[in-house]
């Protein structure tokens, strides 16, 4: 061997040795320090499907069948995650959006579910509203379960039911999942299929919800919605906003993930939108095989990150929210390390890591939070109480009532 090689072999080998020590920042040092708040777990589908919403049944502090469970929980150095109410929407617009349903009743199950864990499983659990919450839960070594509620169409077209989801502590709001709705259009199926725009957008009630989200301190999530409705709400929006769980689409092209306009309309320059993108891990939004792969989710996260800045990217999982296999080495919540490791080999620094984690995010909700204080204590702003210019059950004498006018 000649000497200059084995000198660079040498030097390599040195090199493997020290960057790591030297440079490269670790997974479960950034996470122990930092919080890791994963923006979007379906957890609750999975307990009114296996378990009909009985939680003296789940042994979520032993395994469930899922992604998440306490015990992958603190393998992973969790600090918490937005549990997702979710009902099935089952309207494309055919109807007006008229058609009873019951996705108010099924939310509030849904969120009941999560708002119950504490009760069976107190060592671990406590729910988180605000950032402050979430710092203090991640101090007191619990897992902090955030509230969000997938698609406007759980709002039953009444802002009272968004308010009163506020008040049991929802914290954000996807404006659509898969199909329109009376305030939004969505992108479409998880399946990559589009969906002809209804609205174009974001409809003149669509624009009230935004209002009243911002006013309330609900955070607005542009994932699953179209291009339009994200460009809209993003112009509409007083405060920042979030795409819970969406990816690069300039990654890989797929409707649920992010084109690069937007992403560019949120970099970190003077007169940008402020946003947060969470990368999921949903094989189907990450790449086609084999580019299913850590990498491949790194990718995504990188790529966000150049176009918009790395103080716009979270983790947003969808763990539970499909079915397994997941990726190797991100299928469930023990495993976010992973993303990480690959991260810092790629020179992310800690202080960048924990942003992803949930700096940036947190960031984000405090904002969120001081602009509905603005609105309310300095602008004076009231409830929206105007119902929806549609209803056609409001202002009448019910059918069945002995209710007299006269009296
Ligand atoms: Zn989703």
């Amino acid at each position: 061997m000649l000497a200059f090689q084995l000198a660079a072999k040498v030097g390599l080998a040195l090199r493997s040795l020290l960057v790591p020590l030297l440079l490269e920042a670790s997974p479960e040092a950034v996470l122990s320090k930092h919080p890791l708040i994963d923006l979007h777990v379906d957890l609750p589908i999975v307990l009114r499907i296996l378990y009909s919403n009985n939680l003296s049944k789940v042994n979520y502090s032993g395994t469930l069948p899922g992604a998440v469970d306490l015990d992958r929980l603190r393998r992973g150095k969790s600090a918490g995650f937005f549990s997702i109410a979710f009902v099935e929407c089952k309207s494309d617009g055919g109807d007006g959006f008229l058609s009873p349903t019951d996705s108010v009743r099924d939310t509030l199950e849904q969120i009941d579910l999560t708002r119950r864990l504490p009760d069976y499983f107190a060592q671990d659990v406590a729910l988180a509203t605000t950032p402050a919450s979430v710092r203090s839960n991640f101090a007191s070594d619990k897992i902090s379960h955030l509230i969000g509620i997938e698609g406007a169409h759980s709002l039953g077209n009444s802002l009272a039911s968004l308010r009163l989801y506020h008040e049991l502590g929802v914290r954000y709001l996807t404006l659509t999942h898969t199909c329109h709705n009376a305030f939004a259009d969505s992108a479409g199926s998880t399946t990559n299929e589009t969906s002809a725009p209804l609205h174009g957008g974001l409809s003149a009630y669509g624009l009230r919800l935004i209002d009243e989200m911002n006013r309330l301190g609900m955070i607005v999530d542009l994932s699953h919605t179209s291009d339009d409705t994200a460009r809209q709400a993003l112009a509409r929006s007083e405060a920042p906003v979030i795409f819970s769980h969406s990816g690069a689409r300039s990654i890989y092209n797929h409707i649920r993930n992010v084109p690069d306009d937007i992403l560019t309309s949120i970099s970190e320059g003077k007169g940008q939108y402020e946003a947060v993108v969470g990368i999921p891990f949903l094989p189907d939004f990450v790449g086609s095989a084999p580019d299913q792969t850590v990498a491949r989710v790194a990718d995504h996260v990188e790529h966000v990150a150049a176009l918009a800045g790395r103080s716009r990217v979270a983790i947003g999982s969808d763990f539970d929210g499909f079915l397994p296999p997941g990726i190797e080495g991100l299928d469930d919540v023990s495993k976010y390390r992973n993303l990480f490791a690959e991260l810092a080999k790629r020179g992310w620094s800690e202080n960048e890591l924990a942003g992803l984690a949930s700096g940036n995010f947190l960031r984000v909700f405090q904002k969120v939070l001081d602009v509905s204080e603005r609105l309310q204590k300095k602008r004076k702003k009231l409830p929206d109480m105007k119902p929806w210019s549609n209803r056609t059950d409001l202002g009448k004498i019910p059918r069945a009532s002995t209710f007299n006018v006269g009296n």
